[in-house]
């Protein structure tokens, strides 16, 4: 029983450090920072079809930024 025991914790001792492992090289550090676009751009998620697009491509419609111009960005049905 004890046998068992000691594999199991054993067991979720190496899934924690593996799941440390590939945790730790993320490139930023503060997991809430917003998202940036390569330039250091802010990048916004569009307000009618979701994608996300730097802030300079996007355009304010009724206090929503939306993009400017994507001929497919249409409200979700
Ligand atoms: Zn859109």
């Amino acid at each position: 029983m004890g046998r068992i025991l000691f594999w199991v914790i054993l067991g979720f001792v190496v899934w924690l450090l593996w799941r440390g492992a590939f945790r730790a090289p993320a490139p930023r550090g503060s997991a809430g920072a917003p998202a940036q676009s390569p330039t250091g751009e802010d990048m916004i998620a569009c307000a009618r079809c979701g994608v996300h697009l730097p802030r300079s491509e996007a355009r304010e419609e009724g206090g929503r930024l939306v993009c400017r111009d994507n001929p497919r960005c249409a409200a979700p049905r």
